[in-house]
């Protein structure tokens, strides 16, 4: 693409509907491929800031360690990940997590570390709870109540449903591997919105879980299909750069790198888009914002700061990946797991620790292991202000405690998260709400990526897919429309 003050899209083909993506992370680069893939007749032009695509996603490889900057793999709990990887052409690529990764998950409380437990046995039989808190959590299909408020935290549904111990370790392990966030703080139908579902419907979680798993295996069955297997982590042999890598090549020169939008402007309902970057200017029938909340805050400011400024209250929390590798010989133990969390309650120097290694092949040389640590978090953010030495003493300690290890970490490699996971406080609901409102005066204008709707991989996907979907249909002639 030519360098000019100002690159009209609809100057280069002026016969085709024009759509810029703004933010080259999982979310704009499946919106836009996507949108290659199902519309063709749309011009689609994705503006990346960085020097390189992908955003939290991406795998580094030093001295035979292979280290992810952000996930460590996607869950398969919709099909929106795997039906890309598969479009893309690398589903022979992908390598499952270990059965060890998936059965044996710890949990680091009162100094050292316990099994999570699987099953109603494993419940009965736990350290982690007293005998009143297991009666109270194997009770909860027959308990009756009622939400206090109508947006709950996650902390208060569980303490409602399950009790005040179950909150504690379970639910507080929950938020803190998934989100790094508190979960007296983040609202349940936001992060989990599944949870209430089920209460509504089954009156229960676990008779709604059930009643689910017993649907999924008639539907299976009726459909000639082996019944569901249990949920499972993905990635790659060499990383997640795989995806990221499949979906820029796919999309050639439609990505565009080292290109920050600063604006947007309408400056009539009949006019295009015009997108001001620091570089140079461009023009779309539809502008896509897949960048996160606070850039898009900023992007939209001047265009409508009522909208600006519901996006901006989205908060974000603060994360460093804290990468050890350590002699396979120093590690006791069988290792053979998924790694363990710190709830935040427990205020610790790290919120868990990733056994990359146990989980996926080829994340460390053979007779060295790969451990990922992460920092920070809602309550700890201070602990990215701690240089690297501070930081490596401080997960190796921990790791010593939690685990015995002998010897010194003999690789180490740090990514900080200034802005890294958004938290979906209570009230994010009622917010997306006016948000969607307020977006909907504008047409053309879509607002997508992990600040909204889920943060996982799969939810970034299925959002995108999503998207893509009401582009095509707003730009494609009526004849096309049905089609995508
Ligand atoms: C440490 C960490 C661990 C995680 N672990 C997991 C996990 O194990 N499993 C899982 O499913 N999910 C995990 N996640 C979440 C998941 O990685 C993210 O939610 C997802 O990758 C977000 O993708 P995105 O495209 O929406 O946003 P981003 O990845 O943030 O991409 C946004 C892009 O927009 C660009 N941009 C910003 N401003 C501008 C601008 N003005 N103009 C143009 N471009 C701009 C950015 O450079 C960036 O590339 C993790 C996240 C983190 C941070």
């Amino acid at each position: 693409m030519t360098a000019s003050n100002t690159f009209s899209l609809a100057e280069s083909n002026s016969a085709m509907p024009q759509v810029v993506v703004v933010g080259g992370g999982l979310t704009g680069l499946t919106v836009a491929f996507r949108l290659k893939q199902w519309a063709a007749g749309i011009s689609v032009v994705l503006l990346e800031s960085g020097d390189r695509p992908g955003g939290n996603i991406g795998t580094e490889w030093h001295e035979g360690f292979r280290v992810e900057r952000g996930p460590n793999g996607f869950l398969d709990r919709t099909p929106a990940v795997p039906d890309l990887v598969r479009d893309l052409g690398l589903s022979a690529q992908l390598i499952a997590a270990s059965d060890g990764s998936r059965k044996n998950r710890y949990v680091f409380v009162r100094g050292q570390l316990h099994k999570l437990p699987r099953g109603p046995l494993g419940l009965l039989t736990t350290p982690l709870l007293s005998w009143r808190g297991k009666w109270q959590l194997l009770s909860e299909p027959w308990r009756k109540s009622q939400p206090v408020s109508a947006d709950e935290s996650v902390h208060d549904f569980v303490t409602r449903r399950a009790g005040q111990e179950a909150a504690d370790i379970f639910a507080d392990a929950l938020v803190t591997g998934i989100h790094g966030g508190d979960p007296r703080q983040l609202s349940v139908a936001a992060t989990f919105p599944r949870l209430p579902v089920l209460e509504r419907e089954a009156g229960s979680i676990i008779r709604g879980f059930l009643r689910a798993a017993r649907q999924r295996k008639k539907e299976a069955k009726a459909q000639g299909l082996h019944p569901p297997g249990p949920m499972r982590m993905w990635s790659f042999r060499e990383g997640l750069q795989v995806l990221i890598d499949a979906l820029t090549q796919h999309l050639g020169d439609t990505v565009q790198c080292g290109v920050a939008v600063r604006s947007i402007t309408k400056p009539t309902e009949a006019s295009p888009w015009i997108i001001h970057t620091d570089r140079t200017t461009f023009t779309a029938d539809a502008v896509v914002l897949t960048c996160p909340a606070y850039e898009q805050a900023a992007i939209l400011h001047d265009y409508d700061r009522t909208l600006a400024e519901e996006i901006a209250g989205i908060p974000y929390n603060r994360i460093a990946v804290v990468a050890l590798g350590y002699r396979r010989d120093d590690c006791p133990g069988g290792l053979d797991g998924f790694g363990y969390i710190a709830p935040q309650n427990t205020r610790r120097d790290l919120l868990g620790v990733q056994w990359c290694s146990s989980i996926f092949p080829d994340r460390a040389p053979p007779g060295f292991v790969l451990w990922r640590a992460l920092c920070g978090g809602v309550h700890r953010g201070e602990q990215l202000d701690w240089d690297d030495d501070r930081l490596v003493k401080a997960v190796h300690a921990e790791i010593r405690l939690a685990m015995g290890v002998r010897g010194e970490p003999v690789f180490q490699r740090i990514i900080r998260w200034p802005k890294a996971i958004p938290q979906y406080v209570c009230g994010h609901l009622d917010r997306m709400a006016r948000i969607e409102e307020l977006a909907s005066r504008h047409a053309g204008l879509f607002l997508t990526g992990n600040a909204y709707r889920g943060v996982a991989m799969a939810d970034c996907v299925e959002q995108a897919g999503r998207i893509a979907t009401q582009v095509s249909r707003m730009l494609l002639p009526p004849d096309r429309k049905s089609s995508v």
